[in-house]
């Protein structure tokens, strides 16, 4: 009999959603059976104002660093993050824009990609992450892009185990582009990072237009979806994962699962949050530990 995936837990911001949602789930027993969890929590206990603040942002940092630190020694199999807030981190003076940026920091030479899944429905990873819309374009390359579409079938077999997944790519313009009438980057930068790809032995389809794409329930025959940007890819996957919405972070030497939602200060402490998404991330993180072993 092996133990229990052993996770370290982090609350996220003090001041939001975090801490009451780690509450609820830790009271869950099917939580309880599934992980032995550590809880890493800086914020020191008292109540704290549900807004952006420098402590928020130093709490957050310290107890991700500590988690980081626990799962690198060996000393837990996985790390599932809670909400945390960019502008408490930036307050407290940290460059980093989110979790997964420090962890590319702190785990130098890893290709790291944020997969946000919504359970049984769609996975997504994207291209480009926390950048303004208006240098999408520019920042896209066919290499960038290829580079993608490997780390997601690298991180599907690997860390995930699907054998021979099916990755699909969105397009970047209107109607993918309408054979270079509404833009070119499909065909000058897509077309020949699909064509690369399938040199490599990846089954990949693409570029599809994505409104016609997840209307029509294409999404359905393949396990993955390469988006583009920020918001073509998280609005489906939220969409349709709802409150199970999470993410899982590919490339690491160990598991690491996120909530897929933000700090929501407008109800922290009100007993209204929802703990299903870090319910969920627990649940997949030890299935995931469970795999790798
Ligand atoms: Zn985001």
């Amino acid at each position: 009999v092996s133990s229990p995936p052993r996770l370290a837990l982090t609350p996220g911001d003090p001041g939001g959603i975090g801490p009451e949602i780690v509450a609820a789930a830790l009271a869950e027993p099917s939580v309880r059976a599934a992980a032995e969890i550590v809880v890493v929590d800086r914020a020191g206990g008292g109540t704290h104002p549900a807004r952006p603040t420098r402590e928020g942002g130093r709490a957050s940092l310290a107890a991700f660093e500590e988690a980081i630190d626990l799962a690198a020694r060996g000393e837990c199999d996985g790390i599932v993050t809670g909400p945390i807030d960019k502008r408490s981190l930036a307050r407290a003076g940290s460059r980093f824009v989110g979790h997964t940026d420090l962890l590319r920091r702190r785990l130098t030479g890893a290709t790291l990609r944020m997969m946000m899944v919504a359970p049984d429905r769609l996975r997504v990873v994207l291209v480009t992450e926390h950048i303004p819309l208006a240098r999408v374009a520019e920042s896209l390359s066919t290499e960038g892009v290829l580079a993608t579409i490997a780390d997601t079938r690298r991180g599907l077999v690997d860390e995930i185990g699907i054998d021979a997944p099916r990755l699909a790519l969105l397009g970047l313009n209107p109607h993918a582009g309408d054979g270079g009438v509404l833009g070119r980057e499909e065909i000058d930068l897509l077309g020949p990072a699909l064509e690369r790809a399938r040199d490599d032995g990846i089954e990949i389809e693409g570029p599809f237009s994505p409104d016609g794409f997840f209307a029509a329930g294409t999404h359905t025959d393949f396990d993955a979806v390469v988006a583009l940007y920020h918001d073509q890819g998280l609005i489906p996957v939220k969409i349709f994962g709802g409150p199970t919405t999470i993410g899982v972070t590919l490339g690491l030497p160990f598991v690491r699962t996120s909530v897929g939602h933000g700090t929501a200060f407008e109800i922290a402490g009100r007993g209204k949050a929802d703990p299903t998404s870090l319910v969920t991330a627990i649940r997949t993180a030890a299935d995931l530990v469970a795999r790798r072993r």
